[in-house]
């Protein structure tokens, strides 16, 4: 005797790294003994949901489908975590079992986590699964309200819901009342970055300024040098202050990295990040957690500005993991066999001590370490790590009554007449690469850098004469020349000349080079 056999077929989706999978859910409705399995490699996570999903069904005043119930989660050959498929499970068994009718030919995208009670809750992933979702027709998307910021750096098309109740009701209506929902307009979510920390703060320290001018106006990656109480944190969080607000595709990609761990209270923001980093972290926070895919903060800086503090304290590993990002504005990383890339654009500033007791540049006071504990202190950094950083400065300490007194009588406010330079010189950068999508001086990547760069013949005579005499490497001379491309910007001239050569190799590696020979 053949049994009575219901199938039915909705969708969801989930993350797979950076990357959105559809998944197709089948659930089947057989008479018999009852059961309530769901397959296609689900880790124990979306197993666990059955227990949610039948007490949401009850409490919302629904009836939990009798006989064998299986649900297939496809592609079955992908590892699947997590509850986003709560909601759409729920929506398949009432579907199966008719408590819910909807139009013919309706087809449903749904996705979130279930509670007990039969709520709706935001999981982490949601702005990646929704890129499967714009410009979709005939399609009735439900998804937690507390998820429309995703909707709307995705421009989705669908009804946000707080429980199973408010889903199934909607879905059944003849007309969905789907909203469109987009990122009309990003002034107001611009928030501006570190107000409190002006420029103007850094009195006295006009090479470590500049430099932080040029870092930001051409993407530069950022050494500083300094005894401790110099400023070196405080010359991060300014950097931070002088970039402009992220462009609205970057805001997609940068809410959606944060949203990958968060599920929650996320502000949708136009700031650019700013992460610290310190010589304790641990390599899979640096990357990526590997159990849950969780972002690092290589990932979390992108498109802005990962700081790390007491750089020649850090582990040999920790500063070869720096190296990819700093070379390839990317990092790919390996889970199940899989590799999976990400963006890991950022500014990459370095602070550190000169010596162990941090004295060696102070005049007024005594280092007490031996010339080989000094070598061996800034030997941690390696040439290929250095020769990764474009901009090197110093920053002297500043008498602590002086500094007081800087901050107390600091009325000016400089911190946005920067940053509107820095604006001027990415739109110049954004014509000049055209053709290298997402390049500045700092990043771009071609044979011909005089070329493309317009160095004039004496300005190339200037760094090779300079290379020979300080002994650069290929690499020094092309971070030179990336350099001397941004000063010209910021002049706005046309050619690099040599005036910017000679400028830009005041803030080349003397340091580490002058130091690791006094052995
Ligand atoms: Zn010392």
């Amino acid at each position: 005797m053949s049994r009575k056999q219901n199938v039915i077929r909705l969708y969801s989706g989930f993350a797979d790294g950076a990357i959105a999978v559809k998944s197709e859910i089948e659930i089947s409705q057989t008479s018999g003994i009852p059961n309530f399995d769901i397959i296609g490699l689900c880790d124990s996570s979306i197993r666990e949901s059955r227990g949610r999903i039948r007490a949401a069904i009850n409490a919302s005043g629904f009836v939990m489908p009798k006989g064998q119930i299986t649900v297939n989660i496809s592609p079955a050959y992908m590892h699947k975590s997590g509850s986003a498929f709560d909601l759409a499970i729920a929506i398949g068994l009432l579907i199966v079992s008719n408590q819910l009718s909807l139009p013919t030919g309706t087809d449903i995208y749904a996705e979130g986590e279930l509670s007990l009670d039969g709520k709706v809750k935001s999981t982490p992933g949601s702005a990646i699964r929704f890129r499967l979702l714009n410009n979709t027709n005939n399609l009735r998307i439900v998804f937690p309200l507390t998820e429309t910021d995703s909707a709307r750096i995705n421009s989705i098309e669908g009804y946000p819901v707080s429980t199973l109740k408010e889903a199934v009701e909607t879905l059944s209506l003849p007309v969905f009342p789907s909203r469109k929902f987009i990122l009309n307009n990003t002034e107001n979510i611009f928030t501006p970055c570190e107000e409190d920390t002006d420029i103007s703060i850094l009195k006295g320290q006009e090479k470590t300024v500049r430099a932080l001018l040029i870092a930001a106006a051409g993407w530069h990656n950022l050494l500083l040098v300094g005894s401790p109480g110099a400023g070196k944190t405080l010359a991060g969080r300014i950097l931070h202050s002088l970039l402009p607000p992220l462009y609205p595709e970057e805001i997609e990609e940068v809410y959606s990295v944060r949203n990958m761990y968060s599920d929650s209270n996320l502000l949708l923001s136009s700031q650019r990040p700013y992460r610290y980093i310190h010589q304790l972290i641990a390599p899979n926070k640096l990357i990526c957690n590997g159990l849950n895919m969780s972002p690092g903060e290589l990932l979390l800086a992108n498109r802005g500005i990962l700081f790390a503090d007491e750089l020649c304290e850090f582990s040999g590993r920790i500063i070869d993991l720096l190296r990819e990002p700093m070379e390839d504005n990317r990092i790919n990383i390996l889970k199940d066999g899989q590799t999976y890339t990400f963006n890991s654009n950022f500014i990459f500033i370095g602070a550190t001590n000169p010596c162990k007791c941090g004295m060696y540049m102070e005049p007024s006071h005594k280092c007490s370490c031996t010339p080989g504990a000094r070598h061996r202190y800034l030997s941690k950094l390696s040439g290929p790590f250095l020769d990764r950083i474009d901009l090197f400065s110093e920053l002297h300490m500043i008498d602590e009554k002086a500094l007081k007194n800087s901050v107390k009588n600091n009325s000016e406010n400089k911190s946005p007449e920067y940053r509107k330079k820095v604006s001027e010189v990415w739109e110049i950068c954004k014509e000049r690469y055209k053709a290298y999508p997402d390049k500045n001086n700092g990043t771009v990547i071609e044979d011909n850098l005089t070329e493309l760069f317009r160095v004039n013949s004496n300005a190339l005579e200037s760094a090779v004469k300079l290379s020979t005499i300080n002994g650069y490497s290929a690499r020094g001379i092309n971070r030179l020349l990336r350099v001397s491309r941004t000063i010209a910007d910021l002049n706005n001239d046309k050619d690099v000349e040599n005036k910017h050569v000679m400028e830009a190799q005041l803030y080349k590696n003397r340091i580490f080079n002058q130091w690791s020979k006094n052995k």
